[in-house]
This record gives C-alpha cells, sequence and structure tokens, in this order.
C-alpha cells in the first residue's frame, strides 16, 4: 500500500484535473493523494469530491516558492484546509505577484522575438494558476524550443534571459504561517536548494526544524535509492519525517507517474501517520 504525497493539477501546472488525478490514484491502487498546487487551494474542493467513497484518503494541501538565495526552496504543505487562515489568507498576495510575473517573462520574450501571447498562455493554462510551464508548453508548440529543458535552460530558468523573480514568503515565516494553519510543513526536493557542503545542510535544517519544519521529502521520484537512504537518514538526525511524493504534473513532466515515479518510488502509508501526528484539524 502506498502513499503520494505531492502532485499537481489543472489547478496549477499539471495536465490532469483534480478529479482525473483522484481516478489516477485510484488505478495505481494508492491509499492516500495530496494535491499541492503552486500557490493555490483552487483544485481542493473537486479533489475531496471526487475522493469520497473511493477509499482514497485526499490530503488537502500546496506548494510554496520561499525566498532563499541560493538555490529553490519549495515547502509543500499537508493538511493545509480550504477557506480563511493565517496561510490560505497569504496566498492571493502570491498569485498576483506570479501574474505581474508572468506578463514580465511574456515582454522578454516578445522583445526577443518571439511571437508569444499572455492569451495563449492563458488557454494553456486552462483557467488554474498560471506557471512557467505553460509558458514554456507555448514556447514549444510555436517551434522555439526543442522541449520543456531547452525553454528552462535556455530561457525561463534561473540566470536565464527570461527569468524574473516574484514576491516570496520567506522561510520561517511560511513554516511559522502552515503551523498556526494547523498545516504539516515539508522542505521540498532537497537538491534543488544548491546546498552542497553537509554543514552548510545541518546549519539549514537546524534553522528550519527550529522555526517548526516538519519533514523533508526524502524519498523523490527522480532520487537513486542511495539519495532516497541519505536524505532519510538526515531527516532523522535532524528530527524530521523523511516524506516523499512523485511531484507529478502529468504531461508536463512526461515519463513521470503518479504514485510510482520513474517506476520505483513506492512512499509507506507509515510516513503519512507520522506526519499525520502534527496535524491540527
Ligand atoms: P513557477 O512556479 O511558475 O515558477 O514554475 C515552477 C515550476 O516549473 C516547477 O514546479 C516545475 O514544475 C517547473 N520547472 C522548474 N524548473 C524546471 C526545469 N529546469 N525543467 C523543467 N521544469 C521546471
Ligand atoms: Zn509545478
Ligand atoms: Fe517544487
Ligand atoms: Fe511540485
Amino acid at each position: 500500500m502506498a502513499v503520494d504525497l505531492h502532485a499537481h493539477s489543472t489547478a496549477s501546472d499539471g495536465s490532469f484535473a483534480p478529479s482525473e488525478l483522484v481516478d489516477l490514484a485510484v488505478e495505481r491502487r494508492l491509499t492516500a493523494l495530496a494535491l499541492t498546487d503552486h500557490d493555490t487551494l483552487e483544485g481542493l474542493d473537486e479533489a475531496l469530491s471526487a475522493a469520497e467513497d473511493t477509499g482514497i484518503e485526499l490530503i488537502p494541501g500546496t506548494e510554496l516558492s520561499l525566498g532563499y538565495e541560493r538555490g529553490g526552496m519549495h515547502l509543500v504543505v499537508l493538511w493545509l484546509q480550504p477557506g480563511n487562515g493565517p496561510l490560505q489568507d497569504k496566498l492571493a498576495g502570491l498569485q498576483s505577484g506570479r501574474e505581474t510575473r508572468n506578463f514580465r517573462i511574456v515582454e522578454i520574450l516578445q522583445e526577443h522575438g518571439m511571437d508569444v501571447t499572455m492569451d495563449e498562455i492563458e488557454a494553456e493554462a486552462g483557467g488554474g494558476t498560471i506557471g512557467r510551464p505553460h509558458i514554456a508548453a507555448v514556447m514549444i508548440e510555436k517551434g522555439y524550443v526543442e522541449d520543456m529543458r531547452a525553454a528552462f535552460d535556455d530561457w525561463l530558468g534561473n540566470d536565464s534571459p527570461a527569468y524574473v523573480n516574484r514576491p516570496r514568503l520567506n522561510p520561517e515565516e511560511a513554516i511559522d504561517l502552515a503551523r498556526q494553519s494547523g498545516a504539516v510543513p515539508i522542505l521540498a526536493h532537497p537538491h534543488t536548494l544548491g546546498v552542497r557542503r553537509s554543514r552548510e545542510m545541518a546549519e539549514l535544517l537546524d534553522r528550519l526544524r527550529d522555526a517548526g519544519l516538519v519533514g523533508l521529502e526524502s524519498i523523490y521520484a527522480s532520487y537513486r535509492r542511495h539519495e532516497r537512504e541519505g536524505y532519510s537518514d538526515l531527516a532523522r538526525r535532524f528530527g524530521l519525517v523523511p516524506s516523499g511524493g512523485s511531484d507529478f504534473h502529468g504531461t508536463y513532466k512526461p515519463g513521470l507517474d503518479l504514485g510510482i515515479g520513474y517506476g520505483d518510488l513506492g512512499i509507506e502509508e507509515s510516513v503519512l501517520e507520522e506526519l499525520r501526528g502534527f496535524a491540527v484539524q
């Protein structure tokens, strides 16, 4: 019996509607699925009602991009209930910063001679929160880049010509808001932090754990076995729960399957039970 604690739907930059994601979770025989769309809780009502009577536990959540100089710091937040609350109330502001950024990215692409419009990107996103993968999809469609990787490497990624920053919560603030909201914050895919030295990683994990961090995403689809073990050991050493997720995005991450990752994911239910102990319902 496996669970998946990190997945995206059409409410952000996944290609499956929330209810389709639940159907897929049933097909993959998962017992629990967390919907963690970027900066939004929009998909949760649909997902929660689709999950009723399926035997799948749908865990409401989101994924936040935090302010961190060194690299990409993402926070998966589980058991964040739709409606109002300390963290919930911050999401609208994050979305408007995202919108301003998206417009600026499109301007830059146009300045470089690309015929890419906001209308096309909105159509690609289908009404959900717009992310860089949607912009990339339009660039691919129009033949400006070969694939997702090239879109990020050549244009949209950090330090690329069309990279534009946006307002983010700082790590301590986000972790604290999550806990105040009764939710469970987990540091996502730690390899993107850009922290190589173990001393520096130790300082960071100490700092974030003291701020209220609960989990470290250790069982991640793209990690090899020794990495999963390494991050799980690291989590335990710092009093964190080794969480796991596929980071499923449907067609926006080709070859990556829900619950299964690239074939060998398999996140145990016991991790979910440990994390659940920190949720305040
Ligand atoms: P955004 O939230 O709009 O800044 O977009 C971030 C999303 O873009 C991530 O969650 C990934 O799904 C995707 N992404 C980021 N970097 C890359 C990359 N180098 N290659 C492919 N997808 C990426
Ligand atoms: Zn994404
Ligand atoms: Fe992420
Ligand atoms: Fe994600």
